[in-house]
């Protein structure tokens, strides 16, 4: 496939999901601190998921401050994450950034920032060499007020599987790719629709036979074509 193939069928698969999947109105997150907004972003790739959500108010309520957080076993934390059916070794990731903070600021809490303006918490997270950048792209994305959506693990193996980049492309090849197929689509909408089918039906293992996207991905092709042949030869 040639790389306008490749956007072409990109756009069509976009098309589809926002389409599919469009964002409720009122976003749940207005109100949210930069610490909230971080600990969102590292807890899921669906940042935008009431199970997301759900964890971090329990950290929140059960934890003295997300400096207890930042200290507590990798397993404790995982323990939370389990408890809302969220991938457990996020925990790491949520101490990470934690920890990446704390090292430069010497303290977790809400006054971090002064607003939470986009411009603001780009120039702020900017500021860490080290922050890991899944993160910060999934916060900006919050705040819409990012170009680019979160090359996530989610993100990459659902484009992986649709056929438009190899195994193993890199974080900004897979960026530049959605950025040329959203057009003029909010970046925030297109990653709102892609977490939603993540879950929906191209999880870990994909309900192929069930996707409206079947006709335009190379691996549910592979998988359903496979199950016709079989049941034709029986
Ligand atoms: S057809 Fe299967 S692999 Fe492709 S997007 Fe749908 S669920 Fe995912």
């Amino acid at each position: 496939m040639t790389f306008k193939q490749k956007q072409s069928r990109l756009k069509t698969v976009v098309s589809l999901l926002v389409k599919n999947y469009p964002m409720p109105q009122k976003a749940p997150d207005e109100k949210l601190d930069l610490l909230q907004l971080v600990a969102l972003a590292a807890i899921s790739d669906d940042p935008y998921s009431g199970a997301a959500m759900q964890a971090m108010r329990r950290m929140e309520r059960d934890y003295v401050d997300w400096n207890e957080v930042r200290v507590s076993s990798t397993y404790e934390l995982e323990e939370v994450f389990k408890a809302y059916h969220l991938k457990p070794d996020h925990a790491s990731m949520l101490k990470t950034v934690l920890q990446v903070i704390f090292e430069r600021e010497n303290k977790l809490t809400p006054d971090l920032t002064a607003d939470t303006s986009p411009d603001t918490i780009r120039a702020y997270l900017g500021g860490y060499g080290n922050f890991p950048r899944t993160v910060q792209d999934a916060v900006l994305m919050f705040l819409d007020g990012q170009r680019d959506i979160p090359a996530s693990e989610t993100v990459l193996r659902f484009t992986t599987r649709i056929g438009v980049v190899e195994p193993g492309a890199t974080a900004n090849a897979v960026q530049l790719l959605y950025k040329k197929a959203a057009g003029a689509k909010s970046p925030r909408a297109v990653h709102y629709a892609i977490c939603r089918h993540c879950v929906e039906l191209c999880r870990e293992k994909p309900l192929c036979r069930k996707c409206f996207l079947v006709h335009h991905c190379d691996y549910g092709t592979k998988q359903t074509s496979g199950k016709l042949a079989k049941a034709a030869v029986r």
